[in-house]
């Protein structure tokens, strides 16, 4: 079974997320816990956590449908110690609300070597952050997402994102998620079919099925291997709509939550409408 959703809107309170996602028909949704562009947030209350619950239950969303997404300040491979301590600080609050709302998965950019250390320095650094923020909480999974490579971006080749998992310590609390726009402006074709099957393949062999943990469902605006991260709805742009026929008909994608970060939230209904019909 696929779980399809979008990334809704949290206006109002957390709890609004799942009856954003129920009115557009998904049967998965992504949403961030807190203000994504600010350091800081106030705590949720304890009202706000049961109506998230009620409503996920209410809608029949469960927790390993939902894939939440941190704040884009964090950097967990951040090159200069108080920067990195702010970064895995955030993170760690970020990891302790999606525990009080009852979530599984933490969905995050791995980090950036801002041009002051290695990658494979940054890699690891990446890994101890998620091994501090593994260590202070509890049933929250740790998923990387792939990037586009965009300035000094790790996690746009499938070898970081197994470099990074290698050196966490509880393998059963981390995973990963891979954003279609990401992987083809990366540089993996995955316009045809035959394409889709080497690179998903070579992800198999890379990192492994047993990691994935969500996808994000994005067209592309920028080309292949440009390392330009910039969305568009799908089948519209560089991307084509082979690649979403041939998710929605492949088993290996079955059961995670598969979300839209498409840029016209007005036809996401339809966005998941059309996914719904290339199923075979
Ligand atoms: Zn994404
Ligand atoms: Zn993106």
């Amino acid at each position: 079974m696929k779980y399809i959703g979008a990334h809704v809107s949290t206006r109002g309170g957390v709890e609004n997320a799942p009856l954003n996602a129920a009115k557009i028909g998904a049967n998965a949704f992504a949403l961030f816990t807190k203000n994504q562009r600010q350091w800081s947030a106030k705590p949720l209350t304890m009202e706000s956590i049961g109506s998230f619950r009620q409503n996920c239950s209410d809608h029949g969303f469960e927790p390993k449908h939902i894939l939440p997404h941190d704040s884009y300040l964090i950097n967990l491979g951040h090159p200069e110690a108080e920067k990195l301590e702010k970064s895995r600080a955030a993170f760690i609050d970020e990891m302790q609300r999606c525990e009080q709302l009852g979530l599984d998965r933490l969905n995050f950019h791995p980090g950036s070597h801002l041009k002051q250390i290695s990658e494979s320095e940054c890699l690891t650094s990446i890994a101890e952050s998620i091994n501090l923020a593994l260590d202070k909480t509890q049933g929250v999974c740790a998923v990387i997402e792939n990037t586009a490579g965009q300035g000094s971006n790790l996690g746009y080749r499938f070898e970081h994102l197994a470099e990074i998992i290698d050196q966490v310590e509880d393998k059963s609390r981390v995973g990963v998620c891979l954003d279609t726009c990401h992987t083809f402006v990366a540089g993996y074709d995955l316009r045809t079919a035959a394409w889709c099957d080497a690179v998903f393949d070579e992800f198999e062999s890379t990192v492994g099925f047993e990691y994935l943990f969500g996808m994000h469902l994005n067209g592309s605006k920028k080309e292949l291997g440009s390392r330009v991260d910039r969305h568009h709805s799908l089948g519209k742009g560089e991307l084509g709509l082979e690649v979403f026929r041939y998710i929605m008909n492949d088993a290996r994608f079955n059961g995670i939550p598969m979300i839209l970060e498409t840029i016209d939230d007005t036809i996401w209904a339809e966005e998941i409408e059309l996914l719904r019909k290339l199923e075979d």
